[in-house]
């Protein structure tokens, strides 16, 4: 089993067409719970907080996220099922848009369904930054960049993009 760290060589940049997919209902197996620990693993390297699998070019409906310790990390078929009517703006960046920060307006708090790393179905609420990153990747899954205005406007609008490097 392929238990290798994914570097930023590995990761898919906007505009590739596997980031506009909606990606498919994913078995829990053990070769996707190992594809998850490899992704959890890599987060520190790549200087990320989450990391969805179409950004390394797999077909599944997975993302990882380190939330601190005792959250939960590996979330397989997620779905938001609730998000407040409440926003909040926050500073966004994106590993698939390297180079970029945006501000984005985000739920408060979001409800997520999802199945954790041991096959077990979860209902999990979020608020503040965790509900953030977890829109964010749910976003990722259902084929959503913070760069897609049209698409986005259903989670969250672009409000300043800043382009300087
Ligand atoms: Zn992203």
């Amino acid at each position: 089993m392929e238990l290798r760290l994914f570097t930023d060589d590995d990761i898919v940049t906007h505009p590739d067409s596997g980031l506009a997919q909606v990606a498919p209902a994913t078995a829990w197996t053990d070769e996707i719970t190992d594809l998850g620990r490899a992704m959890f693993s890599s987060l520190a390297g790549l200087n990320a907080v989450g990391l969805a699998a179409n950004q390394i070019g797999r077909d599944a409906r997975l993302f990882v996220a380190d939330l601190g310790e005792g959250e939960p990390w590996f979330f397989l078929n997620a779905q938001l099922v609730a998000r407040s009517e409440n926003t909040e703006e926050g500073v966004e960046g994106c590993l698939s848009i390297p180079g970029h920060l945006f501000l984005v307006n985000s739920p408060e708090v979001v409800t997520a369904t999802y199945v954790n790393e041991h096959g077990e179905e979860c209902t999990t609420t979020f608020t503040g930054y965790d509900a953030r990153v977890v829109r964010h990747e749910v976003d990722h899954l259902n084929g959503r960049v913070i760069l897609d205005h049209g698409v986005l406007a259903e989670s969250g609008d672009v409000l300043v993009e800043d382009t300087d490097e």
